[in-house]
């Protein structure tokens, strides 16, 4: 049976080629050209002989996939839509920052989440990602540069994909594949509250964003379908079981969206809601626009910093963030849905 190459954790490769009566001596230079060299078919493998490099074609394929769009924006955000052998495609984002490369990942085609104002659940889901195709959106940016920071926040819902995402990211941060450490890995959830033990059981440091953008159920359930589901008491709930059992932080993601949850009574909620959960911090982020829904502006720096203000008069740890890459369509989904369009009017 085959194996993609980039579903293999660097400690595996050995008993694997073992089991199959292949060289299991030639792993390191496996590693080598898989994540120093970061080759893209096993004939860049030029350290390994020939033959060698059949059998690993015929047994450990690479994810074969092609960068089918780039879309730079002025502040150097790129946004590549990476596209499958199914014809599926994915987008990922590379941001550069000072010291800083970040690279956002998505982990399915679509989501299945619906939240109002996100452009990668307008249209459902598609599919999962496999753990190889998630790794193959961090080689494609590797053909950029070096990457310091992931963030899971493209495309998809990270918890409704939990084994493959959790795979991936363990290939990402392993030390003899491309080695990013796990406090530069975050993982962004809508709140799959089953997902949060799940993932203090695993003990990696991984950091956790939950996108939470309400201060109650009511406005929340508006936002977001999932919190009819798992409700802002049961959320909250679980976030603080996860923080004192790993104590490791949460932030939460709060999308300022204009007249719907941008109100200081809704920042004076908020702060009451967060402070439950101990070592909780706050990401203000406005809305960035999206055409399937013209009814939800973005607010205006005033509101913003006023929201800023109350939160940190409240005693919680907020952070006021930028949108990136506004003009290369980097609200989630945004490209994709465009690439489809642009499909159907063909
Ligand atoms: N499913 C995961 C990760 C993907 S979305 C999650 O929900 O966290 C990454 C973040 O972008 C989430 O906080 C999401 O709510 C936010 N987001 C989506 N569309 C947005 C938009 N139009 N403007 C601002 N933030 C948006």
């Amino acid at each position: 049976m085959t194996k993609p190459a980039w579903s293999i954790l660097p400690d595996e490769w050995k008993p694997i080629l073992k089991d199959r009566g292949l060289r299991a001596f030639r792993a390191d230079q496996i590693l080598q050209s898989l994540y120093r060299d970061c080759i893209l078919d096993w004939d860049g493998a030029t350290t390994l002989p020939k033959d060698f490099r059949e059998t690993l074609k015929k047994e450990f394929p690479i994810t074969h996939f092609e960068i089918s769009a780039v879309s730079e924006s002025e502040d150097g955000t790129k946004k590549l839509l990476v596209t499958f052998d199914d014809s599926e495609a994915v987008e990922t984002v590379l941001i550069p920052a000072r010291e800083r490369f970040t690279q956002c990942i998505s982990t399915q085609v679509g989501c299945a989440m619906g939240c109002a104002f996100c452009a990668s659940g307008s249209c459902g889901l598609v599919r999962s990602l496999s753990a190889d195709e998630i790794v193959a959106q961090y080689m494609a940016g590797r053909t950029f540069g070096e990457i310091t920071n992931i963030v899971v926040m493209g495309m998809g819902e990270p918890f409704m994909n939990y084994d493959e995402t959790m795979k991936a990211l363990k290939l990402i941060n392993a030390g003899r594949g491309p080695n990013i450490g796990a406090r530069h890995i975050t993982i962004s959830t809508c709140g799959i509250v089953p997902g949060f033990a799940k993932l203090a059981a695993e003990g990696i440091q991984f950091e956790l964003s939950v996108s939470l953008h309400a201060p109650n159920d009511e406005i929340r359930s508006l936002l977001m379908p999932v919190n009819k589901r798992w409700p802002m008491k049961e959320l909250l709930q679980s976030c603080a079981n996860y923080t004192k059992e790993t104590k490791r932080i949460i932030t939460f993601e709060y999308t300022v969206v204009a007249g719907l949850n941008d109100s200081r009574a809704a920042a004076e909620e908020l702060a009451r809601a967060v402070k439950k959960v101990p070592m909780a911090k706050v990401n203000l982020i406005p809305l960035s626009p999206v055409s399937h829904r013209p009814d939800f502006k973005t607010p205006d720096d005033k509101t913003m910093l006023m929201f800023l203000d109350v939160l940190m008069k409240n005693g919680v740890q907020t952070m006021l963030r930028r949108s990136r890459g506004k003009d290369a369509n980097a609200a989630c989904g945004q490209l994709r849905l465009k690439r489809n369009a642009e499909k159907q009017s063909l």
